[in-house]
Protein backbone atom coordinates (compact mmCIF):
# COMPACT_ATOMS: atom_id res chain seq x y z
CA UNK A 1 0.00 0.00 0.00
CA UNK A 2 2.51 2.39 0.75
CA UNK A 3 4.37 1.77 -2.21
CA UNK A 4 1.16 3.01 -4.03
CA UNK A 5 1.25 5.84 -2.71
CA UNK A 6 4.64 6.80 -2.95
CA UNK A 7 5.22 5.61 -6.53
CA UNK A 8 3.21 8.80 -8.14
CA UNK A 9 5.74 10.84 -6.61
CA UNK A 10 8.54 9.02 -7.13
CA UNK A 11 7.74 8.87 -11.43
CA UNK A 12 7.23 12.34 -10.66
CA UNK A 13 9.98 13.01 -9.31
CA UNK A 14 12.13 10.85 -12.06
CA UNK A 15 10.13 12.72 -15.14
CA UNK A 16 11.78 16.13 -13.57
CA UNK A 17 14.55 14.70 -13.26
CA UNK A 18 15.11 13.92 -16.47
CA UNK A 19 13.68 16.57 -18.10
CA UNK A 20 16.76 18.86 -15.88
CA UNK A 21 18.83 16.62 -16.88
CA UNK A 22 17.90 17.02 -20.55
CA UNK A 23 17.57 20.66 -20.23
CA UNK A 24 21.05 20.27 -19.01
CA UNK A 25 22.48 18.33 -21.89
CA UNK A 26 21.38 20.18 -24.30
CA UNK A 27 22.53 23.51 -22.99
CA UNK A 28 25.50 22.09 -22.34
CA UNK A 29 26.04 21.22 -26.29
CA UNK A 30 24.56 24.32 -27.09
CA UNK A 31 27.03 25.74 -25.02
CA UNK A 32 30.17 24.44 -26.58
CA UNK A 33 28.91 24.87 -30.19
CA UNK A 34 28.56 28.80 -28.94
CA UNK A 35 32.38 28.80 -27.59
CA UNK A 36 33.01 28.10 -31.60
CA UNK A 37 30.01 30.02 -33.02
CA UNK A 38 30.79 33.75 -31.63
CA UNK A 39 28.05 33.48 -29.81
CA UNK A 40 29.69 35.05 -26.64
CA UNK A 41 30.41 38.15 -25.71
CA UNK A 42 31.47 40.48 -22.90
CA UNK A 43 29.85 43.48 -21.25
CA UNK A 44 30.99 45.65 -19.07
CA UNK A 45 29.68 47.16 -15.64
CA UNK A 46 31.51 50.24 -14.72
CA UNK A 47 32.63 50.55 -10.72
CA UNK A 48 32.19 54.13 -9.81
CA UNK A 49 34.52 55.65 -7.24
CA UNK A 50 32.16 57.21 -4.14
CA UNK A 51 34.40 59.70 -3.73
CA UNK A 52 34.52 61.84 -6.68
CA UNK A 53 32.01 59.93 -8.97
CA UNK A 54 34.02 58.61 -11.55
CA UNK A 55 34.58 55.62 -13.61
CA UNK A 56 37.52 53.20 -11.86
CA UNK A 57 36.86 49.70 -12.83
CA UNK A 58 34.60 47.66 -14.98
CA UNK A 59 33.45 43.79 -14.64
CA UNK A 60 33.67 42.40 -17.13
CA UNK A 61 29.98 39.73 -17.81
CA UNK A 62 29.72 36.91 -19.49
CA UNK A 63 26.96 37.28 -22.15
CA UNK A 64 25.46 34.76 -24.05
CA UNK A 65 23.39 35.97 -27.31
CA UNK A 66 21.79 32.49 -28.44
CA UNK A 67 20.29 32.62 -32.03
CA UNK A 68 16.69 30.94 -31.37
CA UNK A 69 16.53 31.54 -27.57
CA UNK A 70 17.69 35.04 -27.38
CA UNK A 71 19.91 36.68 -24.61
CA UNK A 72 20.59 34.09 -22.24
CA UNK A 73 21.15 34.93 -17.89
CA UNK A 74 24.69 33.80 -17.10
CA UNK A 75 22.73 33.18 -14.01
CA UNK A 76 21.41 30.16 -16.22
CA UNK A 77 24.37 28.78 -17.89
CA UNK A 78 27.14 29.41 -15.62
CA UNK A 79 25.77 27.05 -13.18
CA UNK A 80 25.12 23.97 -15.57
CA UNK A 81 28.93 24.71 -17.23
CA UNK A 82 30.15 24.53 -13.71
CA UNK A 83 28.84 20.78 -13.35
CA UNK A 84 31.26 19.76 -16.51
CA UNK A 85 34.41 20.80 -17.69
CA UNK A 86 32.81 23.41 -19.80
CA UNK A 87 33.18 25.83 -17.16
CA UNK A 88 37.14 25.86 -18.45
CA UNK A 89 36.75 26.23 -21.53
CA UNK A 90 34.48 29.10 -20.69
CA UNK A 91 36.37 30.65 -18.31
CA UNK A 92 39.47 30.15 -20.67
CA UNK A 93 37.68 32.31 -23.23
CA UNK A 94 36.28 35.17 -21.04
CA UNK A 95 40.12 36.20 -19.84
CA UNK A 96 41.48 35.52 -23.24
CA UNK A 97 38.49 37.95 -24.22
CA UNK A 98 39.12 39.92 -21.79
CA UNK A 99 42.89 40.72 -22.52
CA UNK A 100 42.39 41.16 -26.31
CA UNK A 101 39.88 43.99 -25.37
CA UNK A 102 42.58 46.09 -23.16
CA UNK A 103 45.07 45.31 -25.60
CA UNK A 104 42.71 46.90 -28.64
CA UNK A 105 41.84 49.49 -26.09
CA UNK A 106 45.16 50.42 -25.47
CA UNK A 107 46.55 49.93 -29.22
CA UNK A 108 43.85 53.17 -29.89
CA UNK A 109 45.30 54.97 -27.10
CA UNK A 110 42.54 54.76 -24.87
CA UNK A 111 43.20 54.68 -21.14
CA UNK A 112 41.52 52.09 -19.51
CA UNK A 113 40.47 51.16 -15.67
CA UNK A 114 41.13 47.87 -14.05
CA UNK A 115 39.03 45.28 -15.48
CA UNK A 116 37.66 42.51 -13.49
CA UNK A 117 36.93 38.71 -14.64
CA UNK A 118 34.93 36.40 -12.60
CA UNK A 119 36.91 33.04 -12.05
CA UNK A 120 34.81 30.02 -11.22
CA UNK A 121 36.15 28.20 -8.36
CA UNK A 122 37.10 24.85 -10.37
CA UNK A 123 39.46 27.36 -12.66
CA UNK A 124 41.35 27.55 -9.28
CA UNK A 125 44.03 25.00 -9.93
CA UNK A 126 47.98 24.85 -9.58
CA UNK A 127 48.08 25.80 -13.11
CA UNK A 128 45.72 29.19 -13.40
CA UNK A 129 48.55 31.52 -12.93
CA UNK A 130 51.11 30.13 -15.72
CA UNK A 131 47.36 29.74 -17.93
CA UNK A 132 47.11 33.57 -16.47
CA UNK A 133 50.85 34.68 -17.16
CA UNK A 134 50.75 33.54 -20.93
CA UNK A 135 47.39 35.14 -21.64
CA UNK A 136 48.96 38.59 -20.22
CA UNK A 137 51.83 37.79 -22.43
CA UNK A 138 50.28 37.01 -25.33
CA UNK A 139 47.93 40.20 -25.44
CA UNK A 140 50.56 42.25 -23.95
CA UNK A 141 48.50 42.88 -21.26
CA UNK A 142 49.73 44.37 -17.81
CA UNK A 143 49.00 42.50 -14.53
CA UNK A 144 47.49 45.37 -12.93
CA UNK A 145 45.24 45.87 -15.11
CA UNK A 146 43.36 42.51 -14.30
CA UNK A 147 41.18 42.34 -11.12
CA UNK A 148 40.35 38.55 -10.32
CA UNK A 149 36.63 38.29 -9.01
CA UNK A 150 36.39 34.78 -6.39
CA UNK A 151 33.56 33.82 -4.17
CA UNK A 152 33.89 32.37 -1.27
CA UNK A 153 33.24 29.06 -2.14
CA UNK A 154 36.78 28.86 -2.68
CA UNK A 155 37.92 29.95 0.26
CA UNK A 156 35.96 27.71 2.18
CA UNK A 157 38.20 24.69 0.43
CA UNK A 158 40.65 26.76 2.88
CA UNK A 159 43.69 24.62 1.20
CA UNK A 160 46.90 25.89 1.93
CA UNK A 161 47.05 25.18 -1.90
CA UNK A 162 44.68 27.98 -2.08
CA UNK A 163 46.15 30.48 -0.42
CA UNK A 164 49.26 29.62 -2.29
CA UNK A 165 47.90 30.33 -5.76
CA UNK A 166 46.35 33.43 -4.59
CA UNK A 167 49.55 34.93 -3.40
CA UNK A 168 51.33 33.96 -6.76
CA UNK A 169 48.79 35.56 -8.52
CA UNK A 170 49.28 38.42 -6.31
CA UNK A 171 53.20 38.54 -6.51
CA UNK A 172 52.25 38.66 -10.68
CA UNK A 173 50.91 41.95 -9.95
CA UNK A 174 46.89 40.82 -10.23
CA UNK A 175 44.39 41.98 -7.52
CA UNK A 176 41.73 39.82 -6.15
CA UNK A 177 38.39 40.51 -5.11
CA UNK A 178 35.68 38.48 -3.20
CA UNK A 179 32.39 38.45 -4.48
CA UNK A 180 29.22 38.15 -3.68
CA UNK A 181 30.21 38.77 -0.01
CA UNK A 182 28.13 37.57 2.67
CA UNK A 183 26.43 35.20 1.00
CA UNK A 184 29.07 32.65 1.89
CA UNK A 185 30.53 31.89 5.13
CA UNK A 186 33.68 32.78 5.15
CA UNK A 187 34.49 34.75 9.11
CA UNK A 188 36.74 37.86 9.90
CA UNK A 189 39.72 35.73 10.98
CA UNK A 190 39.00 33.70 8.08
CA UNK A 191 39.28 36.71 5.75
CA UNK A 192 42.72 37.97 6.85
CA UNK A 193 44.50 35.04 5.55
CA UNK A 194 44.05 35.37 1.87
CA UNK A 195 45.41 38.13 0.34
CA UNK A 196 42.34 39.90 -1.08
CA UNK A 197 42.12 43.73 -1.90
CA UNK A 198 38.49 44.17 -2.54
CA UNK A 199 35.71 42.76 -0.71
CA UNK A 200 31.98 43.13 -2.95
CA UNK A 201 28.92 43.29 -0.77
CA UNK A 202 26.52 41.55 -2.17
CA UNK A 203 23.10 42.61 -4.04
CA UNK A 204 21.41 41.12 -1.06
CA UNK A 205 22.30 43.20 1.41
CA UNK A 206 21.95 46.37 -0.53
CA UNK A 207 18.64 45.73 -1.57
CA UNK A 208 17.11 46.73 1.76
CA UNK A 209 19.24 49.51 2.32
CA UNK A 210 18.49 52.51 4.14
CA UNK A 211 15.67 51.47 5.62
CA UNK A 212 15.79 47.36 6.47
CA UNK A 213 17.39 47.45 9.88
CA UNK A 214 19.17 44.24 9.81
CA UNK A 215 20.23 45.04 6.02
CA UNK A 216 22.01 48.76 7.53
CA UNK A 217 23.27 46.36 10.29
CA UNK A 218 25.16 43.99 8.06
CA UNK A 219 26.42 46.81 5.42
CA UNK A 220 27.92 48.41 8.21
CA UNK A 221 29.58 45.76 9.88
CA UNK A 222 30.65 44.65 6.30
CA UNK A 223 32.48 48.21 5.40
CA UNK A 224 33.94 48.88 9.26
CA UNK A 225 35.34 44.93 8.68
CA UNK A 226 36.53 46.05 5.43
CA UNK A 227 38.29 49.16 6.54
CA UNK A 228 40.02 47.23 9.79
CA UNK A 229 41.88 45.27 7.06
CA UNK A 230 42.13 47.23 4.64
CA UNK A 231 40.36 46.16 1.89
CA UNK A 232 38.52 48.41 -0.77
CA UNK A 233 34.66 47.98 -0.41
CA UNK A 234 32.50 47.18 -3.35
CA UNK A 235 28.81 47.77 -3.05
CA UNK A 236 26.70 45.05 -5.93
CA UNK A 237 23.51 46.00 -7.07
CA UNK A 238 23.21 49.74 -6.18
CA UNK A 239 19.73 51.14 -7.81
CA UNK A 240 18.68 54.23 -5.47
CA UNK A 241 20.30 57.16 -4.87
CA UNK A 242 19.43 56.46 -1.54
CA UNK A 243 20.91 53.28 -1.06
CA UNK A 244 23.83 54.97 -2.77
CA UNK A 245 23.58 57.98 -0.10
CA UNK A 246 23.33 55.50 2.77
CA UNK A 247 26.56 53.25 1.42
CA UNK A 248 28.40 56.32 1.15
CA UNK A 249 28.15 57.64 4.80
CA UNK A 250 29.37 54.36 5.33
CA UNK A 251 32.41 55.16 3.35
CA UNK A 252 32.10 52.10 0.97
CA UNK A 253 34.53 53.17 -1.51
CA UNK A 254 32.54 52.02 -4.70
CA UNK A 255 29.41 51.09 -6.20
CA UNK A 256 28.52 48.93 -9.15
CA UNK A 257 24.54 48.99 -10.17
CA UNK A 258 21.77 50.61 -12.31
CA UNK A 259 21.82 53.49 -10.64
CA UNK A 260 24.54 54.46 -12.55
CA UNK A 261 24.60 51.88 -15.40
CA UNK A 262 23.92 48.06 -16.32
CA UNK A 263 26.83 45.89 -17.88
CA UNK A 264 27.01 47.60 -21.48
CA UNK A 265 29.00 46.63 -24.76
CA UNK A 266 32.31 47.52 -25.23
CA UNK A 267 31.73 50.16 -27.86
CA UNK A 268 29.01 51.44 -25.53
CA UNK A 269 31.99 51.40 -22.56
CA UNK A 270 34.59 52.91 -24.05
CA UNK A 271 31.81 56.20 -25.37
CA UNK A 272 31.27 56.70 -21.24
CA UNK A 273 34.66 57.40 -20.40
CA UNK A 274 35.20 59.31 -23.16
CA UNK A 275 32.18 61.04 -22.37
CA UNK A 276 33.74 61.20 -18.77
CA UNK A 277 30.56 60.54 -17.39
CA UNK A 278 30.33 59.85 -13.66
CA UNK A 279 27.99 59.57 -10.89
CA UNK A 280 26.27 62.87 -10.17
CA UNK A 281 26.93 62.76 -6.10
CA UNK A 282 25.95 66.44 -5.59
CA UNK A 283 22.61 66.79 -7.14
CA UNK A 284 21.52 63.41 -6.06
CA UNK A 285 22.28 63.94 -2.31
P1 LIG B 1 28.25 38.66 -10.16
O1 LIG B 1 29.67 38.41 -10.49
O2 LIG B 1 27.91 38.92 -8.74
O3 LIG B 1 27.83 39.88 -11.09
C1 LIG B 1 26.88 40.85 -10.72
C2 LIG B 1 25.54 40.54 -11.32
O4 LIG B 1 24.60 41.50 -10.82
C3 LIG B 1 25.49 40.70 -12.84
O5 LIG B 1 24.52 39.78 -13.32
C4 LIG B 1 24.98 42.13 -13.00
O6 LIG B 1 24.40 42.38 -14.26
C5 LIG B 1 23.98 42.18 -11.90
N1 LIG B 1 23.70 43.55 -11.47
C6 LIG B 1 24.56 44.59 -11.45
N2 LIG B 1 23.98 45.71 -10.98
C7 LIG B 1 22.70 45.39 -10.69
C8 LIG B 1 21.58 46.12 -10.16
O7 LIG B 1 21.65 47.32 -9.85
N3 LIG B 1 20.42 45.44 -9.99
C9 LIG B 1 20.30 44.11 -10.31
N4 LIG B 1 19.12 43.53 -10.13
N5 LIG B 1 21.34 43.38 -10.81
C10 LIG B 1 22.52 44.02 -11.00
P2 LIG B 1 24.81 38.82 -14.56
O8 LIG B 1 25.61 39.54 -15.59
O9 LIG B 1 23.49 38.23 -14.94
O10 LIG B 1 25.74 37.70 -13.95
C11 LIG B 1 25.27 36.84 -12.95
C12 LIG B 1 26.39 36.03 -12.37
O11 LIG B 1 26.93 35.14 -13.35
C13 LIG B 1 27.59 36.87 -11.92
O12 LIG B 1 27.34 37.43 -10.65
C14 LIG B 1 28.68 35.82 -11.89
O13 LIG B 1 28.60 35.07 -10.71
C15 LIG B 1 28.28 34.95 -13.06
N6 LIG B 1 29.11 35.31 -14.22
C16 LIG B 1 28.94 36.29 -15.14
N7 LIG B 1 29.95 36.29 -16.03
C17 LIG B 1 30.81 35.31 -15.65
C18 LIG B 1 32.06 34.83 -16.14
O14 LIG B 1 32.63 35.34 -17.12
N8 LIG B 1 32.64 33.78 -15.48
C19 LIG B 1 32.05 33.22 -14.37
N9 LIG B 1 32.67 32.19 -13.75
N10 LIG B 1 30.89 33.66 -13.87
C20 LIG B 1 30.27 34.69 -14.50
MG1 LIG C 1 31.44 39.27 -10.09
MG1 LIG D 1 28.94 39.83 -7.43
MG1 LIG E 1 26.20 39.05 -6.51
Amino acid sequence: KAAQTIEPTFLFYREDMNRRAKEHLRLESEMRLALGDQELELHYQPKVSLINGQIVGAEALLRWKHPLRGMVSPGVFIPVAEETSLILELGTWVLDEACRQIREWEDRGLRMPVIAVNLSARQFDAHLPARVAAVLERYRVRPDQIMLEITESLLMRGADKVIEIMNELVAMGLSLALDDFGTGYSSLAYLKKFPISTLKIDRAFVIGLPYEENDCAIARAIVTMAQQLRQEIVAEGVETPEQMRFLRSLGCDQLQGYLFSPAVTAVEFEAMLGEGRQLMLEEIM
